[in-house]
C-alpha cells in the first residue's frame, strides 16, 4: 500500500495521500453532483471556481496579487514554454522597438545554460530566430574540466556577456536543473540580472518551484509544469508580470504579424490570447487544476505563526535536502556527490556509488524496503534522489538511514 512506499521520481513525482484521496471522490461523483469532475465542462461556473481558487491560492503562496501578476493555466508543459516565451517576447521587443522592428531588426536573446533543461531551451530559441539572435551568455560546461553540467560560475565571470537590457528581448534561465542536480543559490542570478532594469529576466522554476521564497517583481515570466511541485501531469502555471502582458495585449488579442522577420506566435502559445480567455481559450484539463488547487490549499494552511507557507515549506525542504546530503558527504569513500557543493540541488540530489557495478544493487536493495524511484536520469546515468514538496520528512528518514546502512557495509 502507499504507507509502506517512499517514492523520490523526479517528476511526476509524489502527490499528498489526502489530496488523492479527494481527488478519487471526485473523479467519480464530484461534490456530490452526480458528475465526475473530468465529465463537468470547463466552462460550468464550478470549473470557473476552481480554476480561480488555484490561481488565488498560488499568487498568494508566491506573495504576489493579481494587481502586478497574471496567472495562466497552459497545457504542453514546461517544453511548450521553451517556445512560447520566444515568439511572444521577440514580439514584445518590436512592440517596444518600433522603428528599429521596422529596419529589420529583431532583437536578441540571452541565456544561461547550467543543464540539460536550459539547453534543450536555448536550441529551441535557435530553431525559433536562428543561431545569431541567441546569445549564450555562458555554458556552465566549459568551465568545468570533464565538460560536463555540474558547476555555475560566479556572476562577475558572466556579467560581462549580458547585452543591454534594452537591445534583448529577455534573458532566459533554469533556476533548478532536474537532470544534473544543480540548483542556483537563493537570489541568484536574479539579483545580478535585475540590475538592469530594462531586462526582461525568464525563469524555468519547473522542478523548484513553492519550494523557496523568491522576489515574484524582479521576473517578467515565470513557468512550472504542475507535476513536481504543484500537482499532477497535464497543466503548466505561468506567471507574467502584467505590464508585460499588457503591451503584448496592445499588439492585438489575436497574435499578429508585427514585421517579417518577427515569427508569429502560434495562438495555443499567444499569452494575451489565453489571458483573455481566462486560460479556457480551448478545453482546459480542469482535474488537473483542481488537483494543483487542492495541493496548494494544502500548502497555504501552513500559513500561521507569523511565518508565510512558502517560508515554513524552504525550511522543510532545506532539512531533508540536508539530512541526504550529510550522509553523502560522510561517507565519501563510497558516495561522490556530482555537482559542486555551492550549487547543489535542494530538489534532485545526483550522485555516484564510486564502485564499479554498485549503483543497481544500491537501488534494488532500497526497492526491497520500499524506496523507489531513485534510478538516475538516462542520459546521465547515476542515482537521484528527488525531494519535492510532497516527500514527507519521514521518507527522507529512512534513506537516509539506508544511505547510513548500505556505506557502513560497504566500508
Ligand atoms: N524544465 C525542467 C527544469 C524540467 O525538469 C522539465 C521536465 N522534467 C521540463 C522543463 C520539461 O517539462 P515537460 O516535460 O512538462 O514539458
Amino acid at each position: 500500500d502507499r504507507a509502506s512506499v517512499a517514492y523520490f521520481g523526479a517528476g511526476p513525482s509524489p502527490l499528498p495521500t489526502d489530496v488523492l484521496e479527494t481527488a478519487a471522490v471526485s473523479l467519480i461523483n464530484h461534490n456530490n453532483s452526480g458528475l465526475s469532475l473530468v465529465e463537468q465542462s470547463h466552462r460550468s461556473a464550478l470549473s470557473g471556481q476552481i480554476l480561480q481558487s488555484a490561481k488565488d491560492s498560488f499568487l498568494k503562496i508566491i506573495n504576489a496579487t493579481a494587481d502586478t501578476h497574471t496567472v495562466l493555466f497552459m497545457a504542453g508543459g514546461g517544453t511548450l514554454q521553451f517556445s512560447a516565451v520566444v515568439y511572444n517576447l521577440f514580439s514584445l521587443w518590436a512592440l517596444k522597438n518600433p522603428e528599429r522592428a521596422a529596419n529589420g531588426e529583431r532583437g536578441f536573446c540571452e541565456y544561461l545554460v547550467t543543464g540539460g533543461w536550459s539547453s534543450k531551451a536555448a536550441d529551441e530559441a535557435k530553431r525559433l530566430v536562428g543561431e545569431e539572435n541567441v546569445n549564450v551568455v555562458f555554458d556552465s560546461r566549459n568551465y568545468s574540466e570533464s565538460k560536463k553540467f555540474g558547476n555555475i560560475p560566479d556572476a562577475g565571470e558572466w556579467k560581462g556577456n549580458l547585452k543591454k537590457g534594452r537591445d534583448s528581448a529577455f534573458v532566459y534561465y533554469c533556476d533548478n536543473e532536474t537532470v544534473d542536480g544543480v540548483e542556483f543559490p537563493k537570489g541568484t542570478p536574479v539579483d545580478t540580472l535585475a540590475e538592469d532594469p530594462e531586462r526582461i529576466i525568464v525563469a524555468d522554476m519547473s522542478s523548484n518551484i513553492i519550494s523557496r521564497t523568491f522576489d515574484a517583481s524582479k521576473f517578467g515570466i515565470i513557468f512550472a509544469g504542475a507535476q513536481k511541485n504543484i500537482g499532477s501531469t497535464g497543466v503548466t502555471i505561468v506567471v507574467i508580470r502584467n505590464d508585460i502582458l499588457t503591451l503584448l495585449t496592445s499588439g492585438g488579442s489575436l497574435p499578429p504579424k508585427l514585421t517579417p522577420q518577427i515569427p508569429v506566435t502560434p495562438v495555443m502559445m499567444h499569452y494575451p490570447t489565453i489571458s483573455k480567455a481566462g486560460s479556457l481559450y480551448n478545453t482546459l484539463p480542469i482535474f488537473d487544476v483542481y488537483i494543483a488547487g487542492l495541493t496548494l490549499t494544502r500548502l497555504l494552511q501552513r500559513d500561521e505563526s507569523g511565518k508565510t507557507a512558502l517560508a515554513q515549506q524552504e525550511e522543510e525542504s532545506n532539512l531533508k535536502a540536508k539530512l541526504l546530503y550529510d550522509v553523502l558527504d560522510k561517507y565519501s569513500e563510497i558516495y561522490h556527490v556530482v555537482p559542486a557543493k555551492a550549487v547543489r540541488s535542494r530538489m534532485n540530489i545526483c550522485f555516484r556509488i564510486l564502485a564499479p557495478g554498485d549503483e543497481a544493487k544500491f537501488i534494488k536493495g532500497g526497492e526491497e524496503i520500499g524506496l523507489v524511484g531513485l534510478k538516475g536520469h538516462r542520459s546521465v546515468g547515476g542515482i537521484r534522489i528527488s525531494n519535492y514538496n510532497a516527500v514527507a520528512v519521514e521518507s527522507v528518514q529512512k534513506l537516509a538511514q539506508y544511505l547510513e546502512e548500505y556505506a557502513k557495509a560497504a566500508l
